[in-house]
């Protein structure tokens, strides 16, 4: 893939940055900036050492949305913020006013952070981060160790100042109640016996039949938080793979949790987001109805749902990404900043994996010398 080159800003001509947002968490020991720890419910000052306990869990609770607010939006439930536009990828990256040029976290493309802005529903709540960069460091170097078909240089290649982004990923959660009437029909399997000629014999065998009975009936369920991934920056299997999140871990959103890290913009909407969480539903209902049917085998013919109470609530959850060019080419590597899980991709040694196979066959040919008579 051709990544587009971008132009470095110049040196002499630093951008420009709102002077009220350089320092949105000054430390009261230095005046430098402050980070939150992840880990630790508190702000640590890496300048000197200052820590600040933030005693979130006091912060009241995450309120749930109802739909049809969300759908209307704007007013008070929007904001708006200054992003980052990655013009590779296109992710769109709430910055640090304190960074003026970077890589794009999602794809290494050089980035110089603009006048962008973004209006979007405000998050609800935050999964803070709990691993620490030296943890997702350690995990990552584990997963390269382990890669024997990774060509040679990239594992000192990838280490080799490697930076990992702490990035806030968006999600949707919806709650709904749903009822959904249905008709379908229940199959229960039952033997006959037959006489049939076998060998020049008459024997008597058991014959499986099926006996269907017309059903209709309703099923309710109530959904708690269905998860609905709102970014297009990672692929949908970095993300699927860094499942399960402990939602119990949500806390109210504060802008505290963001500080040292980046909030990524969401890029599926709340309607498409509905959208996905009502296919998810419908596989459960169906399974619902599967059950009430019961019966060694069911047909659905028809499923009505009606939904109500439906709410949401915007989320952000925590991940460690590494991304890294390698012979022009941009892989990613993610770590899930609450439980650790990783995923990753990377180039494959052509040599390596030729090799291996030419091993394989060697050893086929000398089993076939050997056994083959
Ligand atoms: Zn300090
Ligand atoms: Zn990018």
């Amino acid at each position: 893939m051709k990544v587009p080159s971008v132009p470095l800003p110049e040196p002499d001509r630093p951008p420009e940055v709102p002077k009220t947002e350089e320092h949105r968490f000054p430390c009261d020991a230095c005046g430098g900036d402050m980070r939150f720890d992840p880990g630790r419910d508190a702000m640590t000052c890496d300048h000197c050492g200052n820590v600040t306990a933030l005693g979130a869990g006091d912060g009241g609770t995450i309120r749930e949305i109802a739909i049809e607010k969300g759908l209307d939006a704007g007013g008070a439930l929007e904001e708006e913020t200054k992003v980052l536009d990655c013009p590779n990828c296109g992710a769109q990256v709430e910055f640090d006013p304190a960074i003026h040029a970077a890589e794009c976290p999602f794809c290494a493309t050089p980035v110089v952070t603009g006048t962008g802005t973004n209006r979007h529903i405000k998050p609800a709540a935050v999964v803070p981060f709990d691993l620490q960069e030296a943890a997702a460091h350690k995990a990552m170097d584990d997963w390269l160790g382990n890669l024997w078909f990774a060509p040679s240089g990239l594992q000192k290649y990838a280490r080799k100042g490697q930076k990992m982004a702490g990035i806030y990923v968006p999600f949707w959660t919806f709650d709904a109640d749903t009822e959904s009437s249905y008709s379908g029909q229940r199959g229960d399997i039952y033997y006959e016996t037959q006489t049939v000629m076998r060998d020049g014999k008459r024997t008597r065998v058991q014959v499986a039949k099926v006996r269907w009975t017309p059903r209709s009936g309703r099923v309710r369920r109530f959904f708690d938080d269905v998860v609905v991934l709102a970014s297009t920056s990672l692929p949908k299997s970095h993300t699927d793979a860094l499942e399960p999140w402990d939602l119990s871990a949500l806390a109210p959103y504060a802008p505290q949790y963001l500080a040292g890290f980046r909030a990524e913009a969401y890029r599926v909407d709340l309607e498409a987001g509905l959208t996905e969480a009502r296919a998810r539903m419908d596989a459960v209902i169906a399974r619902d109805v599967r059950m009430d049917i019961g019966g060694d085998q069911q047909r659905i013919t028809r499923i009505d749902t009606r939904l109500s109470d439906v709410t949401f609530k915007h989320v952000l959850l925590p991940v460690w990404v590494a991304a890294y060019k390698y012979r022009g080419e941009s892989y990613r590597f993610v770590v899930n900043g609450q439980t650790g899980r990783v995923q990753g991709e990377r180039p494959y040694s052509k040599i390596k994996i030729a090799l291996a196979l030419l091993a394989l066959l060697i050893v086929v040919g000398i089993a076939a010398a050997l056994y083959g008579g």
